[in-house]
């Protein structure tokens, strides 16, 4: 895959982030990593979804420095950097604002694991990571921290809001997206009342069950 390929994808997946609500104005971001090379993929600072082009996605060392590309770097760019750096099996990574995963971030309460499309998804609770500020790797270490050895691909930073990961840019964009169905979901069920979580003996099953047998066999050369 060359880098204008990983350029044409990335912009691409962009479309899902304004498809599915996630995003407001310029906010939210995606990167993918340029397989075989130290480099990512990232949408450009400020520059509106509907102008977005391959052309116009930027490339950086997974230092965050600017390699190629006629914008600057998303302002998230350093945090997704971190973890290209210290997750290899990292692909992709997704950042927004989307409000009900935001509304859980704010009150840094994690999601509880309470409907079986979270388990099979997420493999337990979503968890909440540290509050902090961008302009350091603080929000690069917290997502690693947080998200490294637990089987949730998305963390919501404290007071923030929710970063996904992915072994591919568009598995980190379906976690983002799933991220925000299940966030409304508890939300409305704690309206109702008091929310239970499943056993972990069922959690394990259906993460077991969804992640490995799930869905279509894949055909020679898909993924
Ligand atoms: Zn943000």
């Amino acid at each position: 895959m060359s880098i204008d390929d990983v350029r044409a994808e990335v912009c691409d997946l962009h479309r899902h982030l304004t498809r599915w609500g996630l995003v407001t104005w310029t906010a939210g971001n995606v990167s993918a990593r340029v397989p075989g090379k130290d480099l990512l993929v990232i949408k450009p600072s400020g520059v509106e979804y509907d102008s977005l082009t391959p052309e116009s996605m930027v490339v950086c060392d997974l230092d965050g420095k600017l390699v190629e590309g006629e914008h600057s770097p998303s302002s998230d760019t350093a945090s997704h950097a971190y973890v290209y750096r210290h997750m290899p099996e990292v692909n992709g990574v997704v950042h927004t604002h989307s409000p009900y995963a935001t509304a859980w971030a704010a009150l840094g309460e994690p999601i509880p694991c309470s409907i079986t499309a979270m388990a099979d998804e997420f493999g337990g609770d979503i968890p909440i990571g540290p509050f902090a500020l961008i302009g350091s790797d603080d929000i690069g270490r917290g997502i690693v921290e947080t998200l490294r050895g637990s089987r949730s691909p998305a963390v919501l930073m404290r007071q923030h809001g929710p970063f996904t990961i992915g072994p591919t840019a568009k598995a980190a964009v379906k976690a983002a997206v799933m991220c925000e169905d299940v966030a409304r979901t508890l939300h409305l069920a704690r309206q109702l009342g008091p929310v239970d979580r499943l056993p972990a003996t069922a959690v394990d099953r259906l993460f077991d069950r969804y992640q490995n047998v799930y869905g279509q066999p894949l055909m020679e050369g898909q993924q």
